[in-house]
């Protein structure tokens, strides 16, 4: 049976015409997503360092690029909500599998998941895009907890890198909904 399209030609190509829901949050386009200014990426540890592009308080998930340039074991943790990873470049692996994450891998990380991410020694640079939700919990081979991050934790990481970058601490306001 064919389906009645109602629309007119002109209505097919109309934008939207109403308001939207007043509170509803602006937006995001991050035109450079690997940006050319090395002062976007913040520190994280030797090697390690993020580059922010969504950091979601109201909803308490945070997307990012990662990016190492060491090889090694980076770090043990705990989810407590799912991750979502697409490897952009290098590759990875964590030690309780024997799967590993190449350049064009997506990656699923189910709460309740425990791992230690590993970088080759044969990688010199690996960048990874990451949704994190909730809370990364960072803990000893038995689970004993020795830190955490969060949403709130990265954009205080943000706010600092970027005041003493010079970009100022509220550089990091663009990417906070
Ligand atoms: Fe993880």
């Amino acid at each position: 049976m064919p389906i009645v399209d109602p629309l007119s030609a002109d209505e097919k190509r109309m934008p939207y015409q109403l308001p939207f829901p007043k509170e509803a949050a602006h937006e995001i386009v991050v035109p450079k997503a690997l940006p050319d200014d090395e002062r976007v990426w913040v520190p994280q540890a030797e090697g390690v360092s993020f580059r922010p592009l969504c950091l979601n308080a109201s909803s308490g998930y945070w997307m990012n690029l990662l990016r190492v340039r060491r090889a090694g074991i980076l770090s043990r943790h705990r989810h407590t909500q799912p991750v979502h990873g697409w490897v952009l470049k290098g590759r990875w692996h964590y030690l309780e599998h024997d799967w590993v994450a190449e350049e064009g891998s997506y990656v699923y990380e189910p709460p309740g998941e425990t791992h230690t991410l590993v970088v080759p020694e044969d990688c010199l640079e690996m960048i990874t895009y990451f949704q994190v939700n909730g809370t990364m919990v960072y803990v000893d081979p038995y689970g004993k907890v020795m830190g955490f991050e969060d949403v709130f934790t990265k954009i205080d990481m943000c706010r600092r890198h970027y005041e003493a970058a010079g970009l100022g601490a509220d550089f990091v306001d663009q990417f906070i909904r």
